[in-house]
Order: C-alpha cells, then sequence, then structure tokens
C-alpha cells in the first residue's frame, strides 16, 4: 500500500465513518459476545505475503464493528465518556498524516507550542490563574503517578533518584478511599507500598475530613513516617465524591506537602462558572489532572495535567542526554521531560480544532444539558416502586439499586446490558452493588436520558 492508496481507502474510511455514526443507534451499546469470540475467528500466523487490501478491509467490516462496545453510541452511560467530537477526529487524522513524534521541542515545534497555547486556553477556560502552565499525557494515571513520584523525591530531596529508596524514611501519601484505584496504582509504582498510602476518613457527603488529613500526618510524623503529599479527589469514579480542597490544601500546607487534585472527569465542567464551587480554592493546588477525552468531547487520548511549579515535575522526571539535546538553546521546553514516556503524540492539534470548532459557549450548553437531562433522570427513577436512589447527582452522575438487595440488582444490570438499548455499569457503594448512572455523552439527546427509566421500568417487570 502507498500514499496513493492511502487516499483510496482515507475516502472510504471516511464514508465507512459516517454511515458508522449515523446509524449508532441502531446498534446495542455494549459488545453481545463472550471472551474469545472475535480471537477464535483471526489466523494464528501472520501472513507470508501482501494480502489484498479489499480482503483486509471486508474482514474489518465483518468482524470488528458488531465486537466493539460502542463508546460513541448516544446511549453510553457507563463508566465515564471518551467522547471523539467530529473535529477532534479530524485533528486527528491529520496527526496520522503527518506522524511526528513530538519528543522534544526540535522534533515538532508546532506540537511544543500548541501545547503550551492549548495548556493556557484551558486553564483560562476553567477559571485557573495564569500561574498554572501543564503538559498533556496520555491518561490521568500517568498525570498521578508523575505528581507522585515528584511528591517522593520532593520529601527526599532527590535522594531516591539518585540512591534509590532501600534506606530513604518510610514515605506516606494521603487520599480518601473513594480516589480512583489510578492512586493506588502510583504508590505501588512509585514505591510507597499500598500499606502507605493512608486512606483518610470521609464524612457524611464522602468528602475527606480535613480534621483527619491533619490527624493521620501529625500519627504519621510521631511513628516515624516522612509524610510526602495529599491526592484530592473532585467527583471520584464511584458517586462522583468530591474533596472539600481549600479545606484540605489548607492542612496540607500547614504541614507544608504538596497536593494533587483528581478532576479527571469533573474537570471538563469547571468550564461552567456555576460548577466551579465544587473545586473551590484550587488555586492553591500544586498540580491538577482532568481528561479534555472524557466530558469535554476530545479525542481519546488526552489528559492535561496543569502544575503550579512545574520545576520539581522536571526534576524528578526530566533526563536530557546528549542525544536529546538542542545545541545552543539550554532552555527549550522539551515535554518528554514533564511526564514518563520520550515519545509522545501531537495530541494538541485535537484540542486546537474542537475548542475553535465548537466553541466554550457550546461545550457550556452540552454540559449544563447533560447535568439537567441526569436529575430528571434521578427522578424519573426514584418514582419507580423498588428502586432506591442511593447517591444524588453529582454533576451528571448518580447510582441506585433495588430494594430486593444486590442479587436482584446484579440481575437487572444483566438485562438491561443485555438489552442493549443502553449501558450501564456498577460499582460497590457503602458494601452495596449499585449501578452507576452517568449521562456525558457527546451526541446524546434529551430523549436518549430519558429512555434509561424506560427499560429500568420494563426489565423490571421481567419475571426472575
Ligand atoms: N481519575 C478518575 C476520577 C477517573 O474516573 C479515571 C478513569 O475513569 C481515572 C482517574 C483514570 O483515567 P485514565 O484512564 O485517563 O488513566
Amino acid at each position: 500500500m502507498n500514499h496513493d492508496d492511502l487516499n483510496h481507502w482515507s475516502k472510504r474510511a471516511a464514508d465507512w465513518a459516517r454511515e458508522y455514526h449515523r446509524t449508532l443507534r441502531d446498534r446495542p451499546v455494549r459488545a453481545p459476545l463472550t471472551p474469545g469470540t472475535l480471537a477464535a475467528q483471526l489466523p494464528g500466523h501472520a501472513p507470508e505475503t501482501p494480502e489484498p487490501m479489499d480482503r483486509i478491509w471486508h474482514d474489518f467490516e465483518t468482524l470488528v464493528p458488531d465486537a466493539l462496545t460502542h463508546w460513541q453510541h448516544p446511549r453510553f452511560f457507563a463508566y465515564f465518556p471518551a467522547n471523539a467530537s467530529p473535529a477532534s477526529m479530524l485533528a486527528e487524522q491529520l496527526v496520522n498524516a503527518m506522524a511526528a513524534q513530538a519528543m522534544i521541542w526540535q522534533t515538532a515545534p508546532a506540537a511544543t507550542e500548541m501545547e503550551q497555547v492549548m495548556i493556557r486556553w484551558l486553564a483560562r477556560a476553567l477559571g485557573l490563574p495564569d500561574d498554572f502552565s501543564g503538559t498533556i499525557h496520555d491518561s490521568a494515571t500517568t498525570a498521578t503517578l508523575s505528581a507522585v513520584l515528584t511528591m517522593r523525591e520532593t520529601a527526599l530531596d532527590w535522594r531516591g533518584n539518585q540512591d534509590g529508596l532501600s534506606g530513604q524514611p518510610r514515605l506516606r501519601l494521603y487520599a480518601s478511599a473513594e480516589t480512583h484505584s489510578s492512586v493506588d496504582k502510583a504508590a505501588r509504582v512509585a514505591g510507597f507500598g499500598q500499606d502507605n498510602l493512608v486512606k483518610v476518613p470521609t464524612d457524611t457527603q464522602h468528602a475527606m475530613k480535613p480534621g483527619a488529613l491533619a490527624g493521620a500526618i501529625a500519627a504519621d510524623r510521631v511513628a516515624g513516617f516522612l509524610p510526602a503529599g495529599v491526592v484530592l479527589c473532585v467527583g471520584g469514579t464511584g458517586i462522583g465524591a468530591v474533596d472539600r480542597i481549600r479545606d484540605c490544601i489548607a492542612v496540607a500546607q500547614a504541614e507544608g506537602l504538596p497536593v494533587h487534585v483528581d478532576a479527571a472527569w469533573a474537570g471538563s465542567a469547571m468550564i461552567c462558572p456555576e460548577f466551579r464551587v465544587l473545586w473551590d480554592g484550587i488555586e492553591a493546588a500544586d498540580s491538577v489532572v482532568f481528561n479534555p477525552h472524557k466530558w469535554l468531547g476530545v479525542q481519546f487520548d488526552c489528559a492535561v495535567q496543569f502544575l503550579r511549579a512545574p520545576g520539581r515535575q522536571i526534576r524528578t522526571l526530566g533526563l536530557r542526554p546528549s542525544y536529546l539535546e538542542t545545541p545552543g538553546d539550554d532552555d527549550i521546553t522539551n515535554f518528554n521531560e514533564w511526564t514518563l514516556p520520550l515519545g509522545r503524540r501531537f495530541r494538541a492539534l485535537k484540542l486546537w480544532f474542537h475548542l475553535r470548532a465548537y466553541g466554550l459557549e457550546t461545550l457550556r450548553k452540552m454540559i449544563r444539558s447533560h447535568v439537567a437531562w441526569a436529575r430528571a433522570c434521578h427522578d424519573d427513577l426514584a418514582a419507580l416502586p423498588g428502586v432506591e436512589m442511593v447517591s444524588p447527582p453529582v454533576l451528571s452522575l448518580f447510582t441506585f439499586a433495588l430494594r430486593e438487595g444486590d442479587a436482584a440488582t446484579a440481575a437487572l444490570l444483566d438485562r438491561i446490558n443485555a438489552d442493549g438499548r443502553i449501558y450501564l455499569t456498577q460499582t460497590r457503594h457503602q458494601g452495596r452493588f449499585v449501578i452507576r448512572v452517568q449521562v456525558g455523552s457527546f451526541n446524546c439527546r434529551a430523549e436518549d436520558v430519558a429512555m434509561i427509566a424506560r427499560v429500568v421500568r420494563d426489565l423490571m417487570e421481567v419475571p426472575q
């Protein structure tokens, strides 16, 4: 295949994509498959000789779309969204065509400089002060790991990087049980050990108790641990828990500890000034992550980390061997030094296309609609006999269960997802199996969200 063939097949792909998206509502949201179904249809070896593209295309059409869960389906209400606006898809096509590797400024000046400008645009769009800079990672997990590694090295005055962790003081990290498992992973990978991630107690609103945080840090110091940092959440994955950012940061600052805030999902809503009360005090955070690839609508992958003083993260993660130097320009920004991988994609282009093609006002309207529709859906479900609302809407996320108990709730969820009209997923909250509903698909309409209560009502009536 050469570039002339690519041109031909790209047009086919564009036509296919339009048809796929036009007919998405007719497909079941979740792949109706058992594990192993697709693999069983593929040969065990790569071909020795070229295969015609017609045949490859035919196999794609017959095997792949029906074996996918459709994340861009307007009735995808599971997990959190991984949206992909058409404008951001177009930018990704151009990124694919240029196939630049943006590891240092010199290898992709446009990527580096556009990333700097997009970080500024987004900080302003979210109401963050201008002293935040930042970078774009593949995922919130990488951003949180980068922040936690920086906390570790700051606490150890960079001796961990130099000498290793053996013989260093025992480090501690603080978060509530409502934070995403990426914080647990960061604690493991950064060498804290899972047991040294202290799960600080929460109040009746599931927010970390600032007094309990202060108490845990004080007790750890007495016991000989070295507290290194605090991770707070705004919009936890399970039920959307929100820590009291201002109060918890005040505690951390009094202890001289840095704070990383995980707003991977809820951060997008901060383009609406009325929702910023949820992260009141955020301007004092050291690091904040949010995923434009979730609710804002930018194609996966795109995780933004804002940093107030990037120097500590660069000192922790940055390496500049001679083969990565830009002779004569020591102060140049090389974004690989702000993160873990050396190789980097040109992710800022899709932000640029997306923000310009829709404009912030359109995106605010979308998010406000999702929040309003989620509340209406919550009330529709609450009116169904046998349904118990477990956690109230936080932005556009809430949970419910059947009064009959966990087994009945789990069976209902199975029936919902086998039915295919909508897709919902579960979490455990205070020991209970509950069903999560989040509204955030870029293409959903009020009637798509209204269907949730209808499907639940229909399927509750199915005899067990
Ligand atoms: N933080 C929160 C609150 C999340 O909901 C998620 C994933 O859904 C993550 C972090 C991890 O995100 P990523 O897949 O970008 O690593």
